[in-house]
């Protein structure tokens, strides 16, 4: 199976066909800037001492610092973190944020480590990194399987090495460490008013049936705020399995009942279900909110979505894509949907660089306005190049990543 990394150099190339960029441009776009490996030592609570394999991608700094998450995971290898970095460094252009792109990752299953253990992990991160990362140089955030929580720790940690004690070296810290209003829901509440900003243009009803894959940070707050809206959910994923109600699932009650026994199955009244058959549910919206390769050529057949609405960052493979254009099914890609987490962690960033803190209100109106006004744009674009969302998308972010390389 192709690698995430070349399924984002094969969406580059797709765009190219559509609105074709200098080779010399999409040469030096297509390498990361730096890639940087790591050996992280613990001491386990055994006694032990226990080595995990990190990394950090610098993918491309032409339009400001490298910037994007931090992700936990057993199998994020550096293949995965160089694709999410060069999606970052898109995905910051397509919001117009003075950021470039960037992505870490540890090869660790975070939920088998007590909390001492994933301290020092987190610690042990910053601490191999402290020279390359920086409020002007890179400045990692939240992913998969991290929280604020471990944002503090690293924050922390660069502080006690750099005596920088601002915070913006590091974005999604807990509101009493320098965190912003509103990050820990920005995601999905960037996601939100992009999907306002289309739904009408995407032919969408006015109430929709969601199918919502992922019960992480995106995940779980989609379903709330999807629901809140007066949107039934009627499936809901996390990574141990999901739930199904044709009439709609009790978002409020589910939360509780995950909180309470660590997982979605077994919530009463609900029936359960397998990964597949959730993906190929019939529904308005679907959203991936997990991990990459979910909707492929092997399953792409069985999806009968109205809509395919991607909260995870590369869901979708580029064969599959066409499937479904071919199908008349729009994909709001990646780099629009959930680019509403790293516009707030830039407004954090921002904050911390000024000393300032902002009100909720402002933080979501400015992000209203963001999220709508480049929809909008991106969908436009499609229409202009009769192309897909994806390559619009990534033309659009191309051409500011080129104006800024000038
Ligand atoms: N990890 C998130 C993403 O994939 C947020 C990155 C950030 O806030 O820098 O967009």
């Amino acid at each position: 199976m192709p690698t995430p990394f070349e399924h984002a150099l094969a969406q580059l190339q797709r765009a190219n066909a559509v609105h074709p960029f200098s080779e010399d441009f999409l040469k030096i776009f297509a390498s990361p800037d730096r890639k940087i490996e790591i050996s992280i030592p613990v001491q386990m609570d055994d006694g032990q001492t226990k080595i995990f394999e990190g990394y950090r991608v610098q993918h491309n700094n032409a339009r400001g610092p490298y910037k994007g998450g931090i992700r936990f995971h057993q199998d994020t290898d550096i293949e995965e973190v160089k694709a999410l970095a060069l999606w970052m460094a898109l995905k910051c252009a397509v919001v117009n944020i003075p950021m470039g792109g960037g992505k870490g990752g540890v090869t660790v299953n975070p939920k088998e480590l007590s909390e001492s253990e994933l301290e020092q992990l987190s610690r042990g991160f910053v601490k191999r990194l402290a020279d390359v990362l920086g409020p002007q140089k890179d400045v990692p955030a939240p992913d998969v399987n991290t929280n604020p929580t471990i944002m503090a720790w690293m924050a922390d940690e660069y502080a006690k090495i750099t005596g920088d004690t601002t915070g913006a070296v590091i974005t999604g810290k807990p509101l009493d460490a320098g965190g912003s209003e509103g990050r820990g829901t920005a995601t999905a509440q960037g996601g939100f008013y992009a999907f306002n900003a289309l739904q009408e243009k995407l032919g969408l009803p006015e109430k929709c049936r969601v199918v919502i894959q992922g019960f992480g940070n995106a995940g779980q707050n989609a379903a709330e705020i999807w629901s809140q809206a007066g949107h039934t959910i009627i499936a809901l994923a996390d990574s141990r399995g999901a739930i199904y109600k044709a009439d709609g699932l009790e978002v409020e009650a589910v939360v509780h009942h995950k909180q309470a026994t660590g997982a979605l199955a077994g919530f009463p009244g609900a029936q359960e279900i397998s990964q597949e058959e959730l993906l190929s549910l019939t529904c308005d919206v679907l959203i991936p909110a997990a991990l990459e390769n979910q909707i492929r050529q092997d399953n792409v057949d069985q999806i009968k979505a109205k809509v395919v609405f991607e909260l995870a960052n590369g869901p979708t493979t580029p064969e599959a894509d066409d499937v479904l254009f071919g199908k008349g099914v729009p994909v709001v890609p990646d780099i629009l949907a959930n680019a509403g987490g790293v516009t707030v962690s830039t407004f954090e960033w921002e904050q911390n660089v000024k000393g300032e803190h902002w009100t909720v209100e402002e933080v979501f109106e400015k992000l209203q306005r963001m999220m709508e006004l480049e929809a909008s744009m991106i969908f436009g674009k499609a229409e202009e190049l009769k192309t897909d969302l994806r390559r619009a998308a990534f033309i659009v972010a191309l051409e500011r990543i080129q104006e800024a390389m000038k």
